[in-house]
């Protein structure tokens, strides 16, 4: 099939080179020339596991090509997938703009039959948003050519993007035209072989769904969030609870890690817009409402920590920061609590020195301002002549790390982790002050 991806960023870029992978003809465009001419010299903009080979191999095979010329990309797939952002408004609404500008753009240029599909996140009733702005386009020109909307919500994860596009869980498959979801059935059915996970409802419905998951998942790490800040009250070990809980396949092991709260550009815009569409419908969310009220205070836990430990002002004093990037195997910075603990760290005085294993430059230009941080090559640098390391991100090279090193390296050896990465009982007996997040238990 020939389709194209407007918006080449996580979620754009992925869908596409995994569609092309499958043997379609993908063209990927975006407004961004920086990003299409990274791609046009044979890199990636961003830091995806897997992702270069798959672009490298389907480029070179002629299946997949990046442009910033509209009308090219629209002329060229039937299939028009949008996957632009859809940021918060400043009343934590979705931003529609870039998505409508899509749909206004396919409307402007097309001339034969296509099918819109919307792959990022958006409020309920976009889908006739979308269908009012491509319609409006075609009446301008006196043109009637056909079209439909779909809604096709995107459940990959950053860090895992291109396993998750090409074994999903489910398909969600907005839509009531009959033609334009029999496309999307044939697009689909070879990475659904052997399990038909392709759901098929409507528009609405699709849309509604995205959030409903981002919600519930987001609801489950703020639940243990403050689960954790009872458990250090208590004298309890949240990692025991964890356990405890996460057996019984009602609840089950996965998203009941206590943290340092989550950021990404995900749970945090789309939690806000679920709760902005309630109160736009009369409803509130009190449940949701808590959740978010919940990860703004957790992302100040490790603060209290340090501050519990050093004092209010820390000026003089330098830490250690291991991860920048919201979570491990990806550069996004986007909302990550790194960035609201390394803003209150050096408010307080304190000299920082970060090390992230992918997430530097990206760290680099979104905190470009932050004065008294400085990057560094590696975990071993960062620990050099620091009072304490703090972990922000859990990062698999972190889980088991050196340390003697650890304890040699800084003034005093004090960890304080964000993750729960460490057995608090080996750290003593290693004579290494550690705190973790929710866990007071005595052995
Ligand atoms: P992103 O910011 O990485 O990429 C969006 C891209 O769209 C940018 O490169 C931008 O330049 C481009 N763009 C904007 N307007 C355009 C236009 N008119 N024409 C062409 N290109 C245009 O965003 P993302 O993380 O890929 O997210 C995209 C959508 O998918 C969002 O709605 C997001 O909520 C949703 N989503 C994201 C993830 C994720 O893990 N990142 C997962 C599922 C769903």
């Amino acid at each position: 099939m020939k389709i194209t991806v407007i918006g080449t960023g996580y979620v754009g870029l992925v869908t596409g080179t995994c569609l092309a992978e499958m043997g379609n003809h993908v063209m990927c465009l975006d407004v961004d020339e920086k990003k299409i001419r990274i791609l046009e010299e044979g890199g990636i903009p961003i830091h995806e596991p897997g992702l270069l080979e798959m672009v490298t191999r389907n480029r070179a095979a002629g299946r997949l090509q990046f442009t910033t010329d509209v009308i090219k990309a629209v002329n060229h797939g039937t299939l028009q997938f949008i996957g632009v952002g859809t940021p918060p408004d400043e009343d934590g609404s979705a931003d529609l703009q870039y998505v409508l500008a899509a749909a206004r753009n396919v409307g402007k240029h097309m001339t034969d039959y296509k099918v819109v599909i919307n792959k990022s996140t958006v409020p309920v009733g976009t889908g006739d948003k979308v269908r009012a702005a491509v319609a409006e386009e075609l009446k301008k020109r006196g043109s009637d050519v056909e079209f439909a909307v779909v809604s096709n919500p995107e459940f990959l994860k950053e860090g895992a993007a291109v396993e998750d596009f090409m074994r999903p869980d489910r398909i969600v498959v907005g839509g009531d035209d009959e033609r334009a979801i029999l496309l999307m059935r044939a697009l689909y059915s070879p990475f659904i072989r052997n399990h038909d996970r392709l759901l098929v409802m409507d528009i609405k419905s699709a849309e509604f769904t995205k959030y409903a998951a981002n919600s519930m998942l987001a609801t489950r790490i703020s639940f243990m969030n403050e689960l954790a800040l009872l458990s250090e009250k208590v004298g309890a070990d949240i990692e025991l609870v964890r356990k405890g809980i996460g057996s019984d396949p009602r609840i089950g092991y996965h998203f009941l890690y206590a943290g340092a709260g989550y950021g990404g550009s995900c749970f945090p815009k789309d939690v806000k817009a679920l709760v902005k569409t309630a109160s736009q419908n009369g409803v509130e969310l009190q449940v949701l409402q808590a959740v978010e009220a919940a990860n703004e205070r957790q992302k100040h836990v490790l603060v209290d920590k340090v501050v519990a430990r050093f004092g209010e002002d820390l000026t003089g004093r330098t830490f250690a920061i291991w991860g920048l990037a919201f979570k491990p195997n990806t550069d996004d910075m986007r909302e990550a609590p790194s960035r609201v603990i390394i803003g209150e760290l050096v408010r307080r005085g304190a000299k920082l020195r970060a090390y992230d294993p992918v997430a530097m430059p990206e760290a680099q230009r979104v905190m470009s301002d932050v004065k008294n941080l400085t990057f560094v090559d590696g975990q071993a640098q960062a620990l050099e002549g620091a009072d304490a390391l703090v972990v922000i991100t859990e990062w698999k090279e972190f889980k088991s790390p050196d340390f003697d090193l650890i304890k040699s390296s800084l003034k005093q050896p004090v960890v304080i982790d964000g993750r729960n990465l460490y057995d608090p009982q080996l750290m003593s007996t290693l004579g290494i002050e550690y705190t973790g997040i929710g866990r007071s238990a005595k052995p």
